[in-house]
């Protein structure tokens, strides 16, 4: 049983097809990658999943309900989150405060909850690594601590379905491999679903254990990142080609071998 799921979502803007019949499902605790060239239509897709963006065609569903006409904010409580490939932070709140700030969406609430929400705050920055960036501002980290506390912050309140849109841009490798852990652990232990576009794709293909592929608005194939990089098709259109892989298409990119 899927616990988020789109179904022949269609988008189009002006003449261009962003989406056509587009399909996709995730299950607690998968983590599943979503590929493709730039202007694939990753980011409309996930604007259709979070409702920023109404499709014109298909349905998506939550645990089985029709949720396409739920607002982000709703999505939201219930428990779909995702972050930005442009980092939404408050610059002018320290990281801490960035958390708890995105737990405020409850409202009213009980004395002990602001106790509880700051114990999770804590747990959250221990487990993506920032407990040192805790008190700094949000507006003066480099991208690839921005991008982590965007992470964070969509953790803030524990998700069901997180919506991850290129998180590794602007991480060293040593942030690539603590932000791998992060999800891992959001997928075993919180039984989160994940979706995760990203652009380096040796990333994608070790930490997904299913990938989505999707070119020029259409899904080119899905599956095992063995299958998928066995597919002539996807390595046709994706990854055997600049400016993804900086090795000429003749000779295959080193993360495709
Ligand atoms: P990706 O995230 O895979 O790079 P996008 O979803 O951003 O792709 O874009 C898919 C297609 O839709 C592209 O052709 C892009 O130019 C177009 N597009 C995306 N957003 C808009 C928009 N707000 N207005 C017009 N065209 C858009
Ligand atoms: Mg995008």
């Amino acid at each position: 049983m899927y616990v988020l799921e789109a179904q022949g979502i269609g988008v189009r803007f002006g003449g261009v097809r962003a989406l056509h019949q587009v399909g996709v499902g995730l299950r607690p605790g998968e983590i599943c990658g979503l590929i493709g060239p730039n202007g694939a239509g990753k980011s409309t897709l996930f604007d259709v999943l979070s409702g920023i963006r109404r499709a014109d065609e298909g349905r998506v569903l939550l645990d089985g309900a029709d949720i396409t006409r739920r607002s982000p904010v709703w999505r939201a409580r219930h428990g779909v989150r995702r972050t930005f490939q442009r980092q939404q932070l408050f610059g002018q709140l320290t990281v801490r405060d960035n958390l708890l700030v995105a737990q405020e969406w409850r409202g009213r609430v009980r004395r002990g909850v602001y106790a509880q929400r700051r114990r999770r705050a804590a747990t959250v920055l221990r487990t993506c690594g920032l407990d040192a960036l805790a008190e700094t501002y949000a507006g003066a980290l480099p991208v690839g601590q921005a991008s982590m506390v965007e992470l964070a912050r969509a953790l803030a309140d524990p998700p069901r379905v997180l919506l991850l849109d290129e998180p590794a841009s602007g991480m060293s490798a040593d942030e690539r491999a603590q932000l791998a852990a992060v999800v891992r652990h959001m997928a075993d232990e919180e039984g989160c679903a994940v979706l995760l576009v990203e652009h380096n794709v040796a990333f994608v293909m070790e930490l997904c254990a299913r990938v989505v592929v999707l070119d020029l608005g259409e899904l080119l194939g899905a599956g095992t990142p063995a299958e998928v990089r066995a597919d002539p098709r996807v390595r046709d259109a994706y990854l055997g080609t600049a400016p993804l892989s900086p090795t000429p298409p003749a000779a295959p990119p080193a993360d495709v071998r």
